[in-house]
């Protein structure tokens, strides 16, 4: 099985769009995998060490793997803002 390395959590294997850990497939390569990850969101200022200028709507999403729970990625941004897409394609 051929497994095409895209960054330290994400592999191509198949056609599709892997965790690198656990081998479990998000979505077609080509597509958005962080709308196939599990999320969890953290407001900014409830961190240890925030800074007091940052907004109170900041949050930190979290992206793991729904399979194995490996962190794949994170972002900061407002809730309101779409994710912050890397598509990747074969
Ligand atoms: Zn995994």
């Amino acid at each position: 099985m051929s497994r095409q390395v895209i960054s330290a959590t994400l592999a191509i294997e198949k056609g599709k769009i892997v965790c690198a850990d656990c081998g479990r497939a998000l979505v077609e390569a080509g597509q958005s995998w962080k709308r196939h990850a599990a999320l969890t969101s953290t407001p900014i200022r409830d961190m240890p060490g925030a800074a007091s200028a940052v907004d109170d709507k900041v949050v930190l999403r979290y992206f793991a793997c729904p399979g194995c729970g490996s962190l794949l990625d994170t972002e900061t941004a407002l809730p309101e803002d779409p994710f912050l897409d890397d598509v990747v394609k074969a």
